[in-house]
C-alpha cells in the first residue's frame, strides 16, 4: 500500500469509522488503540502513557471569568465584606491564570473537571547511527466548532477579547480593593462596563461545550494519520530524514549536474566530520567564535542564541582565543570547504549578474535555513525580496557570479538549492 493510500486509510478510519474524539472520551482511547495497534504491526514498540486531562480546554476561561462574574455581584450587592470576598476571589482567579500562562501548576487546574486520556508514541530507530532526532506529533482528538474558530474574524475578536478580559480583572481588583477603604460611587459604575468582556468571554466559552464537534478533515485525523503513514514509511525503509532537499528543475541536465556538485558537498562535508571526530555543530562553532576573538580589531561578536544552552556555550568562550588545533581546522575547512561557504557582507559579485540577484542575501537566508535552524524566518525573509529572487540560477548558463567571486564560491548550485529549499519550490527529502 501506497503512503497515500495508507494516510487515507487511517483518515478514514479515525474520522469516520471511529468519528469525533472529545478529550478524555472513549472514542478518543479507541483511537489511542488503533495507533498503538498500527505501530506494534510495524514491529515498533509503542508507549501508551495515561494521563488525567482536562474534559474541556475551554473549561479555564469558563471557570475563570464565571468566578470573575460572581465577584461582581458580591461586590456590588455585599457591602465592605462583599468588597473583601470580590478581592479575594479576583486574585485568586487571576493568580491562577498568571500561573497557567507560564504552564505552571495552579488551583483553577485542581478544580476543572477531569477525565483520563493518552498519548501514544513510538521510536523508529534508523539503520546507522543517529544524525538528527526529529519529533512529529498528530493531535489525535477532535476540536468542537465554537463561535471563535468560525472565521478569521471571530477569532481575532475573541482574542482581544480575552486580552480585555484580564486587562478588565486586573482593574476590578484594583476597584474591590479602594472600596474596601474608601467608597467611590462612580467606581461601582465602572465596575459593571468592565464586567462587560468578561460577560463576552464566559458566554463564548461556555456555549463552546454544546457546539459539535468538527468533522472531515478538520477533525485533526490527518494529522493523526500523517504521523501513523510516515512511521509505517519510515519503518520500511529505516531512513532519517534530513535538512536537505534535493529539487526538480526546468532543464533536467542542468538540475543532474546541479545536485552532482551538491553531492559533493555533502560528502566533503561528512569527510571533515568524520576526520575531526564532530559529533556535533558545537566543536565547529566554538571554533568560529574563537577565530573571531582572536583578531586583535574584534572587541565582541554577536551570534544568534537559540536556547539557553546556546547562551551558556558562547559565554564559556568569552575572553578565549583559538588554540593550534582550532586554527588547523578551520583551515582545513577553508580548504576543503571554502568554495561551498559564501562570505556574509561581502557582495562583491552581484555586479556580474545580469539578473541583478543579490547573491549574498539569498546565501545568508540559506544560512539561517540550513545552518542556523531558522527556517521559517529564513523563507519569510526569502518570500519578501519582492523580485530578483533565485530562480533563474538552475537554468543559468553564465554563472557569471561563479567567476566574480574571488573565493571560487560555487554560487550557482548553492543558490539553485537555496531557492527550492526556501521557496519550498517542489522540495523532495531524502
Ligand atoms: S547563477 Fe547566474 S542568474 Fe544566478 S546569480 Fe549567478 S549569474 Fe545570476
Ligand atoms: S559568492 Fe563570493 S563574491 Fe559573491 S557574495 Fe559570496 S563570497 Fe562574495
Amino acid at each position: 500500500m501506497s503512503t497515500i493510500d495508507s494516510l487515507r486509510k487511517h483518515v478514514h478510519h479515525l474520522s469516520v469509522d471511529i468519528g469525533p474524539r472529545g478529550s478524555t472520551t472513549p472514542e478518543e482511547k479507541r483511537a489511542a488503540a488503533y495507533a498503538e495497534d498500527i505501530y506494534k504491526g510495524l514491529d515498533l514498540t509503542p508507549i501508551t502513557e495515561i494521563f488525567a486531562g482536562a474534559k474541556s480546554a475551554w473549561s479555564p476561561f469558563t471557570i475563570s471569568t464565571f468566578l470573575v462574574l460572581v465577584a461582581e455581584i458580591v461586590f456590588l450587592f455585599g457591602g465592605l465584606y462583599g468588597a473583601v470576598i470580590a478581592s479575594l476571589v479576583t486574585a485568586f482567579v487571576l493568580a491562577s491564570l498568571i500561573l497557567e500562562l507560564s504552564f505552571k501548576s495552579n488551583p483553577l487546574r485542581w478544580i476543572l473537571p477531569k477525565g483520563l486520556s493518552q498519548n501514544v508514541s513510538v521510536a523508529v530507530e534508523p539503520a546507522s547511527e543517529i544524525k538528527q532526532t526529529i519529533v512529529i506529533v498528530g493531535h489525535i482528538d477532535t476540536h468542537r466548532t465554537p463561535i471563535s474558530h468560525r472565521s478569521l474574524r471571530w477569532f481575532s475578536i475573541f482574542n482581544r477579547l480575552t486580552t480585555l478580559t484580564f486587562v478588565s480583572a486586573i482593574l476590578l481588583l484594583l476597584i474591590f480593593g479602594v472600596q474596601i477603604f474608601i467608597a467611590f460611587e462612580i467606581l461601582r459604575l465602572i465596575t459593571i462596563i468592565l464586567c462587560i468582556p468578561v460577560l463576552a468571554i464566559f458566554l463564548m466559552a461556555i456555549s463552546a461545550d454544546f457546539t459539535p464537534y468538527s468533522f472531515g478533515a478538520n477533525d485533526n485525523a490527518s494529522g493523526a494519520a500523517l504521523t501513523m503513514a510516515l512511521a509505517e514509511k519510515l519503518a520500511k525503509e529505516q531512513k532519517l530524514f534530513c535538512k536537505i532537499a534535493l529539487m526538480g528543475s526546468a532543464d533536467a541536465k542542468a538540475n543532474a549536474e546541479i545536485m552532482e556538485e551538491y553531492k559533493v558537498l555533502i560528502d566533503k562535508g561528512q569527510e571533515f566530520i568524520k576526520k575531526y571526530g564532530l559529533t556535533s555543530h558545537d566543536k565547529i562553532r566554538d571554533a568560529a567564535i574563537k577565530f573571531c576573538l582572536s583578531n586583535p580589531d574584534v572587541h565582541s561578536v554577536c551570534p544568534t542564541l537559540n536556547s539557553f544552552e546556546d547562551l551558556e556555550a558562547f559565554t564559556a568562550l568569552s575572553g578565549t582565543r583559538l588554540d593550534a588545533e582550532g586554527n588547523a581546522m578551520l583551515a582545513d575547512y577553508e580548504s576543503g570547504l571554502g568554495r561551498y561557504y559564501c562570505r556574509h557582507a561581502c557582495g562583491h559579485c552581484e555586479g556580474s549578474c545580469p539578473q541583478g540577484i543579490p547573491v549574498n542575501t539569498i546565501m545568508r537566508y540559506f544560512h539561517y535555513f540550513a545552518a542556523q535552524g531558522r527556517e521559517k524566518y529564513a523563507m519569510e525573509k526569502y518570500s519578501a525580496l519582492s523580485r530578483n529572487r533565485a530562480d533563474f540560477c538552475a537554468d543559468c548558463t553564465e554563472s557569471s557570479c561563479e567567476k566574480a567571486c574571488p573565493y571560487g564560491v560555487l554560487t550557482r548550485p548553492l543558490l539553485a538549492v537555496a531557492h527550492h529549499n526556501l521557496s519550498f519550490d517542489n522540495p523532495l527529502y531524502t
